[in-house]
């Protein structure tokens, strides 16, 4: 058994993570008077949270007339019909009061000439339930939105006593023999000493795995360390088959062009010049929802119409703009096209290519945020003393499909959430529960063993083959063929994991070490994607399958699960919350209305 020395901690409550839903549930959790601990492995304004550019989706009405059911419905469609109708009418109805809790917390806010806060439009976005014209619901702080949200947030979290552990690595979760999580394990990154910290509950909050891919607009610490913790406590994950691809990354360089460049008047041309767009989205356009242009630019580029040298990209034009507007409304953007692109986005348009953005995919949970060990019998059955928020978690919101600023959102109601929840059941005049030993060993051993690893392969050659593999297989265009050989190949990836090579040692800054504990915590994550996706024989939101382009309610209408033994995936599914908080006569939704039907933009 490795030996280490460690420090003690006791809380109520430990958050890991410093994003904007880790940080909205440690501010909910202080101001409640619960004592909490935020650990988070990079500095909190860090976190990617900080690079969200377009903003925030609620109905506040303040551009025009507006409602929480067009959102909720806006919301189930963008989903394709695979989010749980309850969490999605919570995140529809609450949106416009979290918002306002972000306005009187100090969020500087883009302003109308009112002074009322500034909302854009949004790809998917609509009124009428989907009928009539695009709806400004987006919340937007210039193209800072997420940078203006994260700095505030931990403003008002240090001025709620809570307490911030910064630059800990959370390496595993310490769970009881009868799978009640008490705490977590961490390593100080900057001066190689061990913390165990105790709690009554324990939040994740570590953001997605985007980094499982080759090119993603999501920062290089977005390594699923939640979902990897996740799986190893032998909880399943969930969905995971849903990836993101955004429209428009930077064409070499991945970085994001915010949609909001679209929903200030942007669009997308091919080699011939063509708004090819108005094609296939008649209506919206442009502005159809996000897998829809994903899906559509790439069948433009596979038909010999995309730009370039090669051929191998779309062009988005913003030239055709008012300088102002440019100046004004999307100044951060302004600056990345010209670094990265090296277009002045004022003259000419910018290369675009669609590139890994967001995981709909997570770690499941209800309403409330608390994690769920589902069984065949009790398929909302929780974990105790385990919660998951942000794009760690799965509530599920986004379904097989996330409409833009519908995270930030998620983010912000669900963090809350988490803290309302963990009011009502964590005492703080209980003791912290003593920690379950074998599990402190078993965790200090897989992270010694790491540490020691003197196998034939380098951290970053495996992570490279991983993430080529799920780029090149698990991409927007999907079939039975590709997913089957990029699942087999995965799997030949992960059973490489036993022969990994750490060259550091010590334990002081070791980002050779840091790097392997991160990949086992991508490995699960990416096996997960494409099992799940080689399993789903439909086509729904972000997982369009070409030998089964329809969706299949009555087969595939359920989330996918999937476990972890070792190396080894394991299957399995639970229903969809199909329905909502309220009814109609309650002044809930009209079921009818949110009924599935083909999902046309
Ligand atoms: C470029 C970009 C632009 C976006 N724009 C928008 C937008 O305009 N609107 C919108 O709604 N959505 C947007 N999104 C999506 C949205 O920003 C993200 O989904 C969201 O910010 C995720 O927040 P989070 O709090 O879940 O995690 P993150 O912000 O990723 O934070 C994760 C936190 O977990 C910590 N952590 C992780 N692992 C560990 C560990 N092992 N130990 C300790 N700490 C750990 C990290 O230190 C960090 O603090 C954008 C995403 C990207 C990438």
């Amino acid at each position: 058994m490795a030996a280490y020395e460690y420090e003690t901690h006791e809380y109520d409550v430990v958050v890991v993570g410093a994003g904007g839903a880790g940080l909205r549930a440690t501010l909910g959790m202080a101001e409640q008077g619960l004592r909490t601990a935020c650990v988070s492995k990079v500095f909190p304004t860090r976190s990617h949270t900080v690079a969200a550019q377009g903003g925030i989706a609620a109905s506040l009405s303040n551009m025009g007339p507006d409602n929480w059911q067009w959102h909720m419905y806006d919301t189930v469609k963008g989903s394709d019909w695979l989010g749980d109708t309850d969490a999605m009418e919570y995140l529809a109805r609450e949106a416009p009061k979290a918002v306002y809790e972000l306005e009187h917390y100090g969020v500087p806010f883009s302003r109308t000439e009112e002074g009322k806060i500034y909302q854009r439009p949004f790809g998917g976005h609509t009124t009428e339930f989907g009928e009539g014209p695009p709806v400004q619901r987006t919340c937007a702080a210039a193209d800072r939105t997420g940078h203006a949200i994260l700095h505030t947030l931990y403003g008002q979290s240090l001025k709620n006593n809570a307490e911030f552990y910064i630059e800990y690595f959370a390496i595993d979760l310490i769970m009881s023999d009868d799978g009640v999580c008490q705490g977590v394990l961490c390593w100080k990154l900057d001066d190689g000493t061990m913390h165990l910290f105790s709690a009554k509950m324990v939040v994740l909050a570590t953001g997605g795995y985007g980094r499982a891919y080759f090119s993603a607009t999501s920062a290089h610490t977005c390594t699923g360390d939640g979902g990897g913790m996740t799986a190893r406590a032998g909880l399943p994950l969930q969905d995971m088959e849903f990836v993101q691809f955004h429209p428009t990354g930077i064409y070499g360089a991945g970085c994001l062009i915010t949609e909001g460049a679209r929903g200030e008047g942007g669009y997308l041309t091919n080699s011939e010049g063509e708004r090819f767009m108005e094609r296939y989205a008649p209506t919206y356009k442009d502005l159809a929802s996000r897998d829809v242009v994903s899906r559509c630019m790439t069948m433009e580029i596979r038909e010999g119409r995309g730009v370039g040298e090669n051929g191998d990209h779309i062009h988005l034009h913003l030239n055709h703009l008012p300088p102002e507007t440019l100046d004004l409304r999307l100044p951060g953007i302004s600056e990345s096209a010209r670094i990265f692109a090296g277009v002045d986005l004022t003259k000419e348009p910018i290369p675009v290519l669609p590139t890994v953005h967001y995981n709909m995919g997570g770690i499941p949970t209800n309403y409330w945020g608390e994690v769920l060990a589902p069984t065949k019998d009790s398929p909302d059955a929780i974990s105790p003393g385990l919660m998951a928020v942000g794009e760690a978690g799965c509530a599920s919101v986004h379904g097989a499909n996330r409409l833009g600023s519908n995270s930030l959102i998620d983010l912000v109601v669900f963090g809350r959430a988490a803290a309302i929840r963990a009011a009502e059941i964590v005492d703080p005049k209980t003791a912290v529960p003593t920690p379950n030993q074998a599990s402190v060993d078993a965790a200090f051993d897989r992270f010694d063993g790491l540490r020691h690893a003197k196998g034939g392969v380098p951290t970053a050659d495996l992570r490279l083959e991983m993430q080529k593999t799920m780029q090149a297989d698990a991409a927007v265009f999907r079939t039975d063929k590709t997913l089957e050989e990029g699942r087999q190949k995965m799997v030949a990836v992960a059973d490489k994991m036993a022969d990994l090579h750490v060259t550091d040692r010590s334990l002081v800054w070791n980002s050779d070490l840091m790097e392997t504990l991160e990949l086992t915590n991508l490995m699960p994550n990416a096996v997960a994607t494409i099992t799940a996706a080689a399993a789903r024989k439909e086509s729904r939101g972000a997982h369009a399958h070409e030998d089964y382009p329809d969706r299949d309610d009555k087969k595939w209408r359920k989330h996918s699960l999937c476990w972890f033994e070792g190396n080894a995936a394991k299957l399995g599914d639970r229903p969809v919350h199909l329905d909502p908080l309220t009814q109609k006569d309650e002044g809930g939704i009209d079921l009818k209305k949110i009924a599935p039907k083909a999902r046309v933009y």
